[in-house]
């Protein structure tokens, strides 16, 4: 059964792009949402709507079910501070075991404020790229930080929320794979040439996979999944 709408947290990285396809599939309307944390690189951002006017060009189907996008400030993480990704430092390990690119709570926050806004847009469905199989470690990546997030919210709502995670259990190999499922080619070609992953914002330097300083561990994952994916294809 397709169910009515969803709201697919886009941050105009590969793998949310690769979840908007996804629930541009599988529900009869679809709204998207970013977040201003903060990050220190806007190019990530400014991809957004390049790549939701490039999803519409390329897959009419798909353009009749993109609803609104929306973009809502999160600056708090900002303030709060003390990672790569907000703050200009050099990526390393960091206290807890942890790289210091990780963002305490943000995974959290981002679908506290995406069941939020889906309350007031009428959306119970959310679609989320978080992933287990290749994180960094992240603990907010985990399932289970979702599944209780969305039980949390449930109760706190006083709704059924749905969070949705279709890339939770595959590699990022298989991530380029079901790009490939969902939209073809042209979703690929999509995919390489306006997302951004790169932990550093560098839209100076291409490579077959895409832009990238090509040095950064999200590059390394991108750049080693897409070469698993072409040896495969
Ligand atoms: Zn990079």
């Amino acid at each position: 059964m397709i169910a009515a709408k969803a709201l697919v947290l886009f941050s105009g990285g590969q793998d949310s792009t690769v979840c908007l396809a996804w629930a541009l599939t599988r529900f009869a309307g679809v709204e998207t949402v970013g977040f201003d944390y903060g990050q220190r690189h806007a190019s990530e951002l400014a991809a957004r709507p390049r790549l939701l006017k490039g999803l519409m060009a390329a897959f009419p189907e798909w353009a009749g079910k993109l609803g609104p996008d929306h973009l809502l400030p999160l600056d708090t993480l900002k303030a709060i501070g003390g990672s790569a990704l907000t703050e200009k430092m050099a990526i390393a390990m960091g206290e807890h075991g942890l790289p210091n690119t990780f963002v305490p709570g943000r995974n959290v926050m981002f679908l506290t404020a995406a069941a939020a806004l889906g309350y007031r847009r009428g959306i119970a469905d959310l679609v989320g790229g978080m992933c287990e199989t290749d994180y960094s470690g992240y603990p907010d990546c985990r399932d289970q930080t979702i599944q209780a997030t969305a039980k949390a919210l449930s109760l706190g709502l006083a709704e059924d929320i749905r969070i949705h995670t279709p890339l939770m259990w595959i590699d990022k190999a298989a991530s380029w794979a079901l790009a490939g499922e969902l939209g073809g080619q042209a979703l690929l070609d999509l995919v390489v040439e306006e997302s951004v992953t790169c932990y550093e914002g560098d839209r100076s330097r291409r490579h077959d996979w895409g832009y990238g300083c090509g040095e950064c561990p999200a590059c390394k994952l991108r750049a080693d999944g897409y070469a698993k994916f072409r040896a495969a294809a």
